[in-house]
């Protein structure tokens, strides 16, 4: 069956058409500046060059019928009619306690995404308009809404409630939720499966480090623990989000630059991080990565800030599962940026682990850069969200 995956923003749709019999990508592109001048969209079918075309596109609804012109095109498209796409699978960001595994969608569905609106104010309406634009376009196909938490949802009480009144919990649901479910969810299994040992029976550490990073503590096939909290922001430094920081900052720099809390939060998601670190020379580990081999200290410093934070996380995981068998590495960073793996591991040389530098300098595929004596293994695991939403969209059918 070919899966649509629709990845959709307030002004832009990521989508891949997946094969999920073979579970290739048939074809992969974007629809973006929707509703703004200057909107386009972006075509790669499998094996050819990408095909941009400049066109007005108003709204999703739009969008999502250029996506079905462009997989449908007689030349250069990927199926002959929209009766080849078995089913769509959407990624949802905030699914709240809701929802603890991807789930049809259905009227009653959408109506308690919107309840969680709340909780991603900015993700989950623009979610939500691609849905219906699908649901509008595509009347007869089926609809599968995958959420970003769900994956966390098996974190125990001690893990996911914050030491504030817990009065706060029992109203406003204030708790850690975690993102990324897709891609931990993914690569929790593909290192398992490395590993040569049951899902069930392993106590794995996933850090997906890209521009938003996080880790996960996945035990006997359950995450226990991860850390990003209601929001995104946060754990890990991240390219421009600051992760944990002593809460009282922010009362103290309101004062001092005159912040309302929105400016506020405005420079902790977009000005914070290995960007703010660096004094704002870049969030982009390609540049910091040049930066450190110039000697540049803005570059060193926000890098070796942001090992740091990682492995304190792999740390407090380690003994939050009283032990681990194995460490993945995946997204951006953690599949490309070999100086940084090699920096936070060179912080758990105590526990028996030893980096293979050879392996470490691969790039692009399942990889063990743990050397075979390492008592814990460690792998380079790249994650496929798209792949991971067609799966769970197909279980579901
Ligand atoms: P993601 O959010 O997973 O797409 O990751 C994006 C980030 O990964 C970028 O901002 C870079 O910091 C990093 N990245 C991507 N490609 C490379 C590369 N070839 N070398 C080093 N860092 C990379």
């Amino acid at each position: 069956m070919n899966i649509l995956v629709i990845n959709c923003g307030s002004s832009s749709l990521k989508f891949q058409l997946i094969d999920s019999d073979t579970e290739e990508a048939l074809g992969k592109g974007l629809c973006d500046r929707i509703g703004i001048p200057g909107s386009f969209i972006s075509f790669t079918p499998r094996g050819k060059d990408k095909i941009t075309k400049e066109t007005e596109i108003k709204d999703h609804n739009d969008a999502i019928r250029l996506v079905i012109e462009a997989l449908t095109d007689p030349e250069t498209g990927v199926v002959s009619s929209l009766s080849e796409i078995g089913a769509v699978g959407h990624r949802i960001v905030h699914g709240g306690e809701k929802f603890n595994r991807a789930t049809i969608i259905n009227e009653e569905v959408i109506k308690a995404i919107e309840e969680c609106n709340d909780l991603a104010p900015l993700h989950n309406p623009a979610n939500l308009i691609g849905v219906k634009a699908c649901m509008d376009l595509m009347k007869d196909t089926p609809m599968v809404a995958v959420f970003d938490t769900a994956f966390h949802q098996t974190m125990p009480e001690e893990a996911y409630l914050y030491g504030l009144p817990y009065e706060y919990y029992e109203k406003y649901r204030i708790r850690r939720y975690g993102f990324h479910g897709t891609s931990h969810d993914f690569v929790s299994h593909a290192c398992a499966d490395l590993l040569g040992k049951p899902y069930e029976e392993a106590k794995i550490i996933v850090c997906h480090l890209g521009n938003g990073a996080s880790i996960s503590a996945v035990k006997d096939g359950k995450c226990v623990d991860t850390s990003m909290g209601m929001t995104p922001l946060e754990g890990l430094i991240m390219g421009t989000r600051s992760g944990d920081l002593d809460p009282a900052i922010l009362e103290f720099l309101c004062d001092k630059e005159g912040f309302d809390i929105h400016e506020m939060l405005k420079v902790l998601n977009k000005k914070s991080g290995v960007f703010g670190l660096s004094s704002g020379f870049s969030s982009d580990f390609r540049d910091l990565e040049a930066g450190c081999k110039e000697g540049k200290a803005n570059s060193i410093r926000a890098v070796k800030a942001f090992s740091y934070r990682v492995a304190k996380y792999v740390g407090a995981y380690i003994a939050a599962m009283n032990g681990v068998d194995a460490i993945a590495f995946t997204a951006g960073i953690g599949e490309n940026t070999c100086f940084v793996r090699k920096m936070i591991l060179e912080y758990f040389g105590y526990m028996g682990i030893t980096l293979d530098e050879e392996a470490n300098q691969k790039r692009g595929e399942d990889i063990m850069i743990s050397t075979p004596d390492s008592k814990v293994k460690v792998f380079v695991i790249p994650t496929n969200e798209e792949l991971s939403i067609a799966r769970q969209t197909l279980e579901l059918l």
